[in-house]
């Protein structure tokens, strides 16, 4: 029997209904949320996302400031940059796209945003909060899964739950944000032997590595949930993602596809994260 789609693009579009009349009710209390989005320097791609993010913003009644500084700017000057958004009270949410130019330490900038401000959750105070249980942003692609799973029904507690990656942007804090929500987790990377072994285990399977068809239907219990996190392209420059799909969905009991699964859902709690910043007294 063929897998359940998990729409991420339809249900990234509902939450975005949600999140505007917030901000609109915010905004008739002269608060309208604010997000600063920095880019420096021209990388294309970097580009196509910060345009993404920025209309996001706009089409939920949210105030965007984009600020594109050129490739050469030091990084005193994005620290700068940094404080003078930080001690603006119009901008509720702060996100420098990464990846940085080279010549510029993207901790030290990460570290300079106000944890307040961290929406994309990057802060080394997010991080520890989101470890301790304490309130702060999670980042925002694993919390988008965390959004898929609830729409689906699927209540991690009790489940056995796989991550294949151990990134500081996705793979840690979603194992982090599943071992909250009461599975038993179970973090596998680059070292881990017999990796099939280990993810026929998983009732949530989440793959978040940048490899097509990492994950093929042998490593996948009947039934699983499958949340394909992986941005790639394949030999014909499709955009695909680490599960090889037609075959996997044949097996797991829900999966996300790529494009449409797990990629909407990471702008869609951008918004929720800028909200609840400009939401916070
Ligand atoms: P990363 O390169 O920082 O981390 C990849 C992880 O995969 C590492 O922890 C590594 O140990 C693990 N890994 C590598 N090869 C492996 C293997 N053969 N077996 C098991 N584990 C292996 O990447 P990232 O930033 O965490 O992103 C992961 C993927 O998710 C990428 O494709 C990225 O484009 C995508 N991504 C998508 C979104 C989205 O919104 N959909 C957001 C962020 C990242």
């Amino acid at each position: 029997m063929s897998a359940k789609i998990l729409d991420g693009a339809a249900l990234a579009a509902r939450l975005r209904g949600q999140y505007r009349l917030r901000a609109e009710a915010l905004a008739a209390r002269g608060r309208r949320p604010g997000l600063a989005v920095i880019i420096v320097g021209d990388n294309p791609a970097s580009r196509v996302y910060v345009r993404n993010k920025v209309r996001a913003c706009e089409e939920a009644g949210f105030a965007s400031r984009l600020i594109e500084l050129p490739a050469a700017t030091t990084q005193a000057d994005l620290l700068g940059r940094l404080d003078e958004l930080n001690a603006d009270p119009a901008v509720h949410g702060i996100l420098t796209q990464l990846p940085l130019p080279a010549h510029i330490d993207a901790n030290r900038v990460i570290e300079a945003i106000a944890p307040a401000k961290d929406v994309d959750g990057f802060h080394v105070a997010s991080a520890g909060a989101l470890m301790t249980g304490l309130p702060g942003f999670a980042p925002c692609t694993p919390a988008g899964v965390m959004e898929i799973l609830k729409d689906a029904g699927i209540d991690p507690a009790g489940l056995h739950a796989v991550v294949i990656g151990r990134s500081n942007i996705v793979g840690k804090p979603m194992a982090m944000l599943l071992l909250q929500a009461g599975a038993t987790v179970t973090i596998c990377h680059s070292r881990t032997p017999d990796l099939g072994a280990i993810t026929r285990q998983a009732d949530i399977l989440v793959a978040a590595v940048g490899r097509v068809k990492l994950v093929t239907a042998t490593m996948v219990k009947p039934g699983a949930c499958v949340i394909d996190v992986g941005m790639n392209r394949d030999a014909a420059g499709k955009l695909c993602g680490d599960v090889d799909f037609a075959a996997v969905r044949e097996v797991a009991g829900s999966i996300t596809p790529v494009p449409g699964g797990v990629g909407p859902m990471t702008i869609a709690m951008l918004l929720a994260n800028t909200l609840k910043a400009a939401e916070t007294p």
